[in-house]
């Protein structure tokens, strides 16, 4: 069971910013530019490397609810939207997280 799982279940505590019945989003806890938050869905999904075709519109829900926020968190002047995947992409937990990062400038390309 990974460190996300006992987040959706209440079992490790976060700074939970929105939560519905598909999804849950927090606070990251080694937050990278003033807001960073992480998107995921309740289903255990490792990664978008094995999302299956059938989670589209979960994944479309993933992003609806991470544009929302940005809103909501007033990150009008831009953010970015990153979901690592595999050892070589950067994930260090194995449940499908979209990263909004935003409230500075943001470099590119990433490392
Ligand atoms: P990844 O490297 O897999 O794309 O991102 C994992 C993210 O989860 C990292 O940014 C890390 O700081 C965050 N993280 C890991 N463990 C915890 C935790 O227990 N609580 C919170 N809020 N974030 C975590």
């Amino acid at each position: 069971m990974t460190i996300f799982k006992k987040i959706i279940d209440k079992e490790v505590p976060a700074d939970i910013v929105f939560e519905d019945d598909k999804c849950l989003a927090f606070r990251d806890v080694n937050p990278q530019a003033p807001t960073h938050v992480l998107v995921i869905p309740k289903k255990e999904i490792a990664s978008l490397a094995t999302a299956a075709d059938e989670d589209s519109h979960l994944l479309g829900h993933l992003l609806s609810v991470t544009r929302r926020l940005a809103g909501e968190l007033g990150l009008e002047n831009g953010f970015r939207v990153v979901i690592n995947s595999g050892a070589e992409g950067g994930q260090t937990v194995d449940h499908l997280h979209l990263h909004l990062i935003g409230g500075r400038g943001l470099n590119w390309p990433p490392g």
